[in-house]
């Protein structure tokens, strides 16, 4: 059984549809990367198998369970940390107390975040919102793994970063990984992302178009669905 399956997802804002036909799935310890231009429908994907903005059909089964008609704190409960498009922490709280509110029993606690991100220790009792962006996004991930999650889902997390923070970030990103962390990740930096991968999920306009491990993706289809 996959840790997350998604068929035929179909998502509407409104009147207007987003997604027509998603399919992808993530299996238990592996790196899944979503894929596709700007405005494919990556975060609203992401959004759906949150509900967030419930999809109006198809399936979404995390660690065997349907989803559907599910509000999004239960969802999580189901142990899914998702890391959202933007980081969002508390910015009167300090980077421990964002931590701590977040805590559910597991591995993932302080120490083990600080082990993770050596800069959320330095910075323990400042409020969040004195923290670059880039320390706002590791505390943001910070977050999503104190919720000891079964899977982590990473929405452009190293957009917009200065270069050694991203470093950092995909470091962090290949220790997960080589702790057998399940991770969905959208990001735009290939170089990146397709060394970590175990497969990939290409999007265009709403449907999955390809997937595939990350050795079969051609450089015609990266130029094809990409445009890289
Ligand atoms: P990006 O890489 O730019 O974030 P994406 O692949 O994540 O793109 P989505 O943000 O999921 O794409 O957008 C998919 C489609 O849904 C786009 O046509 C977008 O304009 C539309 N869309 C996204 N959010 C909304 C919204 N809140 N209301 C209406 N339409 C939306």
């Amino acid at each position: 059984m996959s840790l997350l399956e998604v068929q035929e997802l179909q998502t509407f804002y409104g009147k207007s549809q987003a997604l027509f036909d998603v399919r992808l799935t993530v299996e238990e310890g592996e790196v899944a990367a979503l894929m596709g231009r700007n405005g494919m429908g990556k975060t609203t994907t992401i959004r759906s198998i949150c509900n967030l903005t419930p999809a109006r059909s198809g399936k979404i089964v995390f660690a065997g369970r349907p989803t559907a008609g599910l509000p999004p704190h239960r969802v999580a409960r189901l142990g899914i940390g998702l890391v959202p498009e933007g980081r969002r922490c508390f910015p009167n709280l300090t980077v421990e107390e964002n931590l701590l509110a977040a805590a559910r029993p597991g591995k993932w606690d302080l120490t083990q975040i600080h082990r993770l991100f050596p800069r959320l220790a330095e910075r323990r009792s400042q409020s969040a919102r004195t923290l670059s962006g880039g320390e706002q996004q590791m505390l943001a991930i910070g977050r999503a793994l104190m919720t000891n999650p079964r899977l982590v889902i990473l929405d452009e997390a190293t957009e917009g970063l200065a270069p050694v923070i991203r470093k950092d970030i995909w470091a962090a990103i290949r220790t997960l990984k080589g702790e057998g962390q399940s991770i969905l990740i959208v990001d735009k930096t290939l170089s990146e992302l397709l060394p970590v991968a175990d497969r990939c999920t290409i999007l265009e306009r709403g449907q999955t178009v390809w997937h595939g491990s990350p050795e079969t993706m051609t450089p015609d289809i990266q130029e094809r669905f990409l445009g890289v």
